[in-house]
């Protein structure tokens, strides 16, 4: 199983914590929302669980997937 990140627009009130954390998988966008950039990041780029836990809103929402062989 891996995390895939997903944001919540309407939650997120763009402060950047994941970007700052993560910027190999979130970055901030025009909208001032944060955005995913890599869904694949989580694990090797990024303690993904922890940028979930550290969002102020409880925006960053963490999709288990099967790991494609
Ligand atoms: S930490 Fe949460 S509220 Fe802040 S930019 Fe990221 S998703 Fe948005």
């Amino acid at each position: 199983m891996k995390l895939v990140p997903k944001i919540d627009l309407e939650k997120c009130i763009g402060d950047a914590v994941c970007e700052a954390m993560c910027p190999d998988v979130f970055e901030m966008a025009d909208d001032d929302k944060a955005h995913v950039i890599n869904p694949d990041g989580c694990g090797e780029l990024c303690d993904c669980e922890e940028a979930a836990e550290a969002c102020p809103t409880e925006a960053i929402i963490l999709e288990e997937v099967e790991e494609e062989e």
